[in-house]
């Protein structure tokens, strides 16, 4: 409980979800306890505040686990099973039945729990592999079980209860196996939290946040399998651009025009690519295509598509179209070059012969020129 007050409150790491779940196990956690230490309790904690207790901290893990799988938050199903299994057991009270209304009671807490671990398979199927979400499963499962089983039992065998079901009370075996099944899917929704926080930064340190492509680090990872794939033979190739008169839009519009240029033209882009392409920013308002299994006059095409596209669609800033165009340069992924440089840095004096050439528009390499002659031009 602690825990997910601390993760919910100070970290604020997913803090709906997490408040949820702390409420959820403060509920629990008297209802565990006088499950195990019935002496020291009132006897109004014995009885139906208990259950009530109970009921309300699996309603809370429901929703909290729910929440935390980024489920749509529909309350009906967990508040119709929490509400009937309410109403059951302070019927069953108050008419004296007290077997029964703990049987009601059990059977909304194992209802609850097969609802929540409908929504960790459902809720975990993008992001967890079969075998982790198996895993995450089994105790709410092994929950359900014992819970279910439970309110079969008091229900229907009145003389020989098994061992987990001791009179009308509960057993302290059973207290027990509660906290180690809460205690055991609490443990794996912080796995699932943490993972996805480690994801997150993984995220973070590879792409630009601006414009969301890969930044430089990043392409340049990609860029060096590209090339030790090129010294095997196989023919990759990459495109790098500049927005012409870039200056410009900031200068007369300012930083958010200029912002909004750059998502702009990241969306058109995009939208001349192929999944498998990569694209990535190299600093300002340069950027870079990487087109695996491509040839130099296929990267061409795709250059020039892009050089159109962009030319085609302005900017609609402030209810007024902006046009904007970049200038193109495309070269091969050649061997001898682990690291990329010279490919990028011919691909980057590309861009600024086609600048110099009058902007908006391509410029590709010689098909097989030497680097060293083309670099130094
Ligand atoms: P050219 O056609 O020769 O490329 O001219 P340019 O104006 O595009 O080139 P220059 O390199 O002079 O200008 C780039 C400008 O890009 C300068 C810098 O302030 C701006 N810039 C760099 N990064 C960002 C950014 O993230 N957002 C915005 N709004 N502007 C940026
Ligand atoms: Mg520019
Ligand atoms: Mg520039």
């Amino acid at each position: 409980a602690l825990v997910w007050l601390l993760m919910s409150r100070v970290f604020r790491i997913a803090p709906t979800a997490a408040l949820l779940l702390a409420a959820a196990y403060f509920s629990i956690i008297p209802a565990l306890l006088c499950l195990d230490c019935q002496d020291w309790w009132p006897a109004l904690l014995q009885g139906w505040l208990q259950k009530l207790l109970s009921l309300l901290g699996f309603s809370l893990m429901a929703l909290g686990i729910r929440r935390m799988m980024r489920l749509r938050m529909r309350w009906l199903d967990v508040g119709s099973v929490a509400g009937l299994a309410t109403l059951s057991m302070l019927a069953c009270r108050a008419s004296g039945h007290s077997a029964a209304a703990l049987a009601a009671t059990s059977a909304g807490m194992g209802l609850l729990t097969l609802l929540a671990a409908k929504d960790v398979q459902t809720g975990g199927r993008a992001t967890l592999t079969d075998g982790v979400r198996r895993f995450l499963l089994l105790p709410y499962l092994l929950l359900a079980a014992m819970l279910l089983g439970r309110s079969v039992t008091l229900l229907w065998m009145n003389e020989q209860r098994p061992f987990f079901v001791q009179g009308d009370h509960a057993s302290a075996w059973l207290a027990w196996a509660y906290l180690l099944m809460t205690l055991a899917i609490g443990i794996g929704l912080v796995g699932i939290v943490v993972t996805r926080l480690i994801d997150r930064i993984q995220y973070m340190t590879l792409r630009d946040p601006l414009t969301d492509a890969l930044n430089r680090r990043a392409l340049g990872s990609e860029l060096q399998t590209l090339q030790a794939q090129a010294e095997r033979g196989q023919s990759h190739c990459l495109v790098v651009l500049d927005v012409d008169h870039f200056k410009r839009i900031n200068d007369s519009l300012g930083h958010a025009a200029g912002d909004a240029a750059l998502l702009h033209l990241v969306g058109v882009l995009r939208a001349n690519m192929r999944d498998l392409d990569r694209l990535g920013r190299l600093g300002g308002e340069e950027f870079c295509v990487l087109l695996p299994h491509t040839s130099l006059a296929d990267a061409s095409r795709v250059a020039q598509r892009m050089c159109e596209a962009l030319r085609r669609s302005p900017l609609i800033w402030r209810e007024q179209p902006l046009k904007l165009s970049a200038s193109f340069g495309v070269a091969p992924c050649q061997s001898g070059d682990p690291q990329g440089e010279h490919s990028l840095a011919l691909a980057d004096w590309l861009v600024y012969r086609a600048k110099s050439e009058g902007r908006d528009r391509i410029c590709v390499a010689e098909p097989g020129a030497a680097l060293g002659r083309v670099l130094k031009p």
